[in-house]
């Protein structure tokens, strides 16, 4: 493992696996419970699109033109899942990551990177192995309508997203 890397904070541990860099829980999260926060330096979308390695991204979109960078913390390493146990809400100008249904100790940390994407821009090819995986991951108001509802309710789909994506979605919102 590359020790430069290796920083765990006391609940969260990062790991090697084969799918690459891993974030795992220390202690079970009941539904609902607070993760970890989202840092990181802000980019424009121009900064961003400039920046971007698209095999490897770690940019998160946090409104309709801006984007947190890669850090080295464990927020940076958490991987999408199409069938997740977190998500994304913002506060404020916090960026939180809660759990979306109980999560035991020792399970990988994951959420689904659609719900934060309103940019028309970067996509990727899904490897995630879950029963439901999409095969690509892309802007929110590309997802299933069955699925947008269930995120929407879960109350992880931030305002800009639902902002961008309210010509497209089917449900009513
Ligand atoms: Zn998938």
């Amino acid at each position: 493992m590359d020790s430069e890397h290796c920083i765990d904070i006391s609940y969260l541990t990062m790991k090697v696996t084969a799918k690459g860099k891993a974030v795992f829980a220390n202690r079970h999260f009941d539904a609902h419970s607070f993760i970890i926060e989202f840092r990181g330096k802000i980019y424009t979308m121009e900064e961003y699109k400039k920046r971007l390695n698209p095999n490897n991204n770690h940019y998160l979109q946090i409104s309709e033109n801006l984007f947190l960078g890669p850090t080295r913390t464990p927020d940076n390493y958490i991987n999408h899942s199409c069938n997740p146990n977190a998500g994304i809400k913002i506060i404020g100008n916090s960026v939180l990551l809660f759990a979306i249904r109980n999560i035991h100790k020792g399970d990988e940390i994951t959420f689904d990177y659609s719900t934060t994407m309103a940019e028309d821009y970067w996509e990727m090819n899904c490897r995630c192995g879950s029963k439901n995986c999409r095969g690509k991951i892309r802007d929110f108001k590309y997802l299933p309508p069955a699925l947008q509802e269930k995120y929407i309710r879960l109350g992880v789909v931030p305002e800009f997203v639902l902002r961008h994506s309210r010509q497209y979605l089917q449900i009513a919102i």
